[in-house]
């Protein structure tokens, strides 16, 4: 158990002492099983760098058990009528809801971040996307269509595309589970899931509670693991007809080939390096202590982060020097600590590898304005970090860094900053700041990216579709589309003569 725990000063629930004090094992078919060959992989408190607990290391043999599972749940899950299977969504949005502090308190302690984001944002998210999903179940419908064949009855039906494999990254646990199984099961999928190796002790509470829920045994199974052993298991396996990936462009890649041989259908949500672009006539108050939120939140561990701050020139210097406080007002500290503003970044390596993208910006002559250093503290930590008058071809503004660093810019000509800021191989998300309401449409319509925020950054709804462009991927998340990427379109003619 890592001392955080037994630090009097923290306030933690019961129910996560308890959890915590099992084994962590795969769960599949309905039931939690150790792997086949008994190994474990351990998950660290990132803030301390203790392990936590050792968790079960799913490996190919455990993937097949898992699908098989899912494929024997399919033909009754798929035929359950929907209105039972929007009351199971339901119900798993209520205990999700019920066990907010086990829930987030976990998560919390896995991935590092500050409590406050874990229960009052995450969790609450999680329960919509639940319900909002519920909502769809009911609704997937075909259409009669008119043929050109005399006397024909030609109609259309919706029909779930089959096992999904989910595999998620690490920087929001339980919100990006609930993206991705909640559309799969509403639509009539079953699923296996194979969290981040980092942060797996979510997905296993919410395997619990499927079984609270009363999901049918197989429906959804949860396989902790490794990427290269569990995940690419998953992703080669001939049975899972559709991967539903979130994480980094290397593996998103390697998924798009892998899935290509089976031709599976394939949802890819990758990285980013957005624009986040402030005009002199904006509300400049708001929008710079924004900019700040929108990179440090998180710690910087976000595909959309607003990792590269465009500001026209005349407002420049007065934007830095608000971003800049607001850098320097955030406290360190472990995501239980109440006081922690921002907590550390997920694992060694992640620190390591921000750490690196630190060296090669100043290398490269980037000016540092703040920040910089890791921390005296035990844990990955890295201080928020600002560098300014940073040219575009240096590596900082090409490349993701996926922490608290934030490369500022200024521009001075219009025209060239949507080119400027479209010079990129990534396209998920861009920000834009102004108060003239042409300007900033002009600018939404102009942005290379799969979602603009105007005058607001890291705004998301269950019912608003969300996904990259370009390198950031393909297919959405959330919304509509997610659900109906669940299902088969079958054509059925009849010759009525
Ligand atoms: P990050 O670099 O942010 O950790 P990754 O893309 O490596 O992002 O990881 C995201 C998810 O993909 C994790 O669940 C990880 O285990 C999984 N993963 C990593 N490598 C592979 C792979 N070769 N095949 C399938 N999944 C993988």
């Amino acid at each position: 158990m890592p001392t955080i725990l037994e630090d009097s000063a923290i306030a933690v629930d019961p129910s996560v002492r308890e959890f915590l004090s099992r084994p962590m094992k795969l769960f599949i078919n309905g039931e939690f099983v150790e792997a086949a060959d008994g190994g474990t992989f351990a998950t660290y408190d990132p803030a301390t760098a203790e392990e936590i607990t050792p968790i079960a290391r799913a490996q190919k043999e455990d993937i097949d058990r898992a699908v098989a599972a899912a494929k024997a749940a399919l033909p009754a899950w798929s035929k359950l009528p929907p209105n039972q299977r929007a009351r199971v969504l339901l119900k798993l949005a209520d205990l999700v809801e019920e066990n907010v502090d086990k829930i987030a308190q976990t998560d919390s302690l896995d991935l590092g971040k500050p409590l406050v984001v874990a229960r009052d944002y995450d969790v609450p998210f999680v329960a919509d996307v639940f319900r909002y999903y519920a909502g769809w179940a009911t609704k997937a419908h075909g259409e009669t269509l008119d043929s050109g064949w005399p006397d024909t009855h030609v109609y259309t039906k919706k029909q779930p595309i089959g096992v999904v494999g989910a595999i998620i990254a690490w920087n929001f646990p339980l919100t990006l589970l609930s993206w991705k199984v909640a559309p799969a099961l509403a639509a009539g999928c079953t699923v296996v899931l194979k969290p981040a190796e980092q942060t797996p002790l979510s997905a296993l509470i919410f395997a619990e509670l499927c079984a609270e829920a009363g999901v049918p045994d197989g429906v959804v199974n949860v396989c902790t693991g490794i990427g290269e052993e569990a995940g690419a298991a998953l992703v080669a396996h001939p049975d899972v007809r559709k991967i539903s990936f979130t994480g980094s462009l290397e593996v998103g890649r390697l998924i798009a080939q892998q899935a290509a041989r089976d031709l599976k259908h394939v949802t890819l949500e990758l990285g980013g390096k957005s624009p986040n672009i402030i005009f002199a006539d904006a509300d400049i108050e708001v929008a710079a202590a924004q900019a700040a939120q929108a990179i440090f939140f998180n710690s910087g561990q976000v595909c959309c982060a607003g990792s590269r701050l465009m500001v026209e020139k005349p407002v420049y210097d007065q934007v830095l020097e608000i971003v800049t406080d607001e850098a320097n007002n955030h406290k360190l500290g472990a995501g239980l600590d109440p006081s922690t503003t921002l907590g550390p970044l997920v694992s060694e390596e992640q620190m390591n590898r921000v750490r690196g993208y630190l060296r090669v910006g100043e290398e490269e002559g980037a000016r540092l304005v703040s920040g910089g250093n890791g921390s005296d503290l035990p844990g990955y930590f890295v201080e928020p970090t600002i560098m300014a008058d940073v040219p575009d071809h240096l590596t900082v503004v090409r490349e993701e860094i996926f922490g608290p660093v934030l490369v500022a810019q200024p521009f001075e000509d219009v025209e060239e900053l949507t080119s400027r800021a479209n010079d990129t191989e990534y396209g998920l998300a861009a920000g834009v700041w102004t108060t003239d309401v042409r300007k900033a449409h002009r600018a939404a319509e102009a942005l290379d990216a799969g979602t603009v925020w105007i005058n607001c950054y890291n705004y998301f709804d269950a019912g608003v579709p969300w996904g990259g462009w370009k390198l950031s991927g393909y297919g959405k998340d959330l919304g509509r589309e997610a659900f109906e990427k669940h299902l088969e379109t079958k054509v059925v003619w009849t010759n009525l003569a």
